[in-house]
């Protein structure tokens, strides 16, 4: 796959800035005229077509909405963006000439609908963002990345926008930073764009969320922003001023990923060495925790024993999360590291008890 850049410029973050939804063309001009006077905005998004979770909420205005931004685009010379999930609204945008479009997290886990939109783009020479799956599901983003490249689309980003969850957390949409690092570690050319207001849900957390992505080198942020925040007709939580948004995009400390400076990279080295040499030590105590797990597991067998306790694995994790939280780490990295601990004893133990059900 060559996929190519769809922000040409090396300015980072690139910076895509608007209103969740139009709503009206005096709400869409105004928020746009702000922007401008602040400057720095790469491209113009606004929701013309609003999938919602219930039927009776606001849903867009359609089709009429796209004039408005090509008077935004024509005003202010900003690029426009736009959501589309169904041939009808490609074919409404490509009319409209829209300059970018994406794929929401609700069309993304539909692989009908992705390939319906890259039907739709087949011939057609657009960029086109694709926001993660609403599920933590890695290969459905991606499958969804390769069916609009097989159509012919070559400039294509990704959006994290994160991952919906039945728990009540702090996120709106959990960010679990894993799945957008492995996506750049298997597509490095592939833009990354990160989506605060979806993720956060909220204001105050938008600017922290927006600096993990730039220190995990993140090209650029998407983010909601509304003349009349409170009074927005969708979003209306995790929306801010143009003058606030662009206060959090100058206060970001952008690092560079490389550096060529050789102290830097000295001293850099000799922790990384470290670093390998304890990574290496872990893995021989772990590798000898396994073979005591594979000797217990041998005398349950001899004393017809089950592997699993229940009253043991309680006792190992509060151990664990007693002495390591007086370590500096935090009670989930605890349990995660020991349960895959647990789970890998529990393998071993099977295998040896089991042996003998082995056919030769
Ligand atoms: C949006 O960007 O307004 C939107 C609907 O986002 P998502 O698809 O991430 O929910
Ligand atoms: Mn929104």
């Amino acid at each position: 796959m060559h996929i190519q850049p769809i922000f040409e410029n090396k300015k980072r973050p690139i910076l895509i800035a608007g209103p969740c939804s139009a709503e009206t063309e005096e709400q869409v001009m105004e928020t746009a005229a702000l922007l401008a006077a602040e400057g720095g905005v790469d491209a113009f998004r606004a929701g013309i077509w609003k999938p919602r979770t219930r039927p009776g909420m606001f849903e867009g205005v359609g089709a009429p909405g796209l004039k408005w931004m090509q008077q935004v685009r024509q005003e202010y010379g900003f690029k426009i963006t736009t959501e589309v999930a169904n041939h009808a609204q490609v074919f409404d945008a490509l009319k409209a000439n829209v300059d970018i479009l994406w794929i929401g997290a609700r069309t993304t886990v539909n692989p009908f609908s992705v390939q319906e939109v890259a039907d739709a783009l087949k011939g057609v020479d657009i960029p086109v963002m694709i926001k993660n799956p609403i599920n933590p599901d890695l290969e459905l983003w991606i499958g969804a990345i390769e069916r609009l490249y097989n159509a012919g689309i070559t400039r294509i980003a990704a959006i994290h926008r994160g991952f919906s969850s039945h728990q009540k957390t702090e996120y709106r949409n959990q960010p679990m930073w894993e799945m957008p690092i492995e996506l750049m570690r298997r597509f490095p050319d592939l833009q990354m764009i990160n989506d605060p207001s979806h993720i956060c849900g909220n204001r105050h957390m938008l600017s922290s969320v927006a600096q993990k992505a730039m220190d995990l080198n993140f090209d650029g942020v998407i983010m909601e922003t509304h003349r009349d925040p409170d009074n927005a007709w969708s979003d209306a939580k995790q929306q801010v001023v143009p003058a606030r948004l662009l206060e959090i995009i100058h206060e970001l400390v952008v690092r560079d990923e490389k550096t060529n400076d050789a102290i830097v990279l000295q001293t850099l080295e000799t922790l990384r060495g470290k670093i390998n040499e304890m990574d290496s030590d872990l893995l021989q105590l772990l590798g000898n925790r396994m073979k005591i797990s594979e000797q217990i597991g041998i005398f349950k067998r001899d004393n017809k024993i089950s592997i699993y306790q229940q009253s043991r694995w309680a006792e190992i994790l509060e151990k664990a999360v007693n002495e390591g939280t007086k370590q500096g780490l935090s009670e989930g990295f605890i349990a995660s590291v020991l349960s895959a601990i647990h789970q890998e004893s529990i393998n071993h133990q099977a295998k040896v008890m089991n042996e003998n059900l082995v056919e030769n």
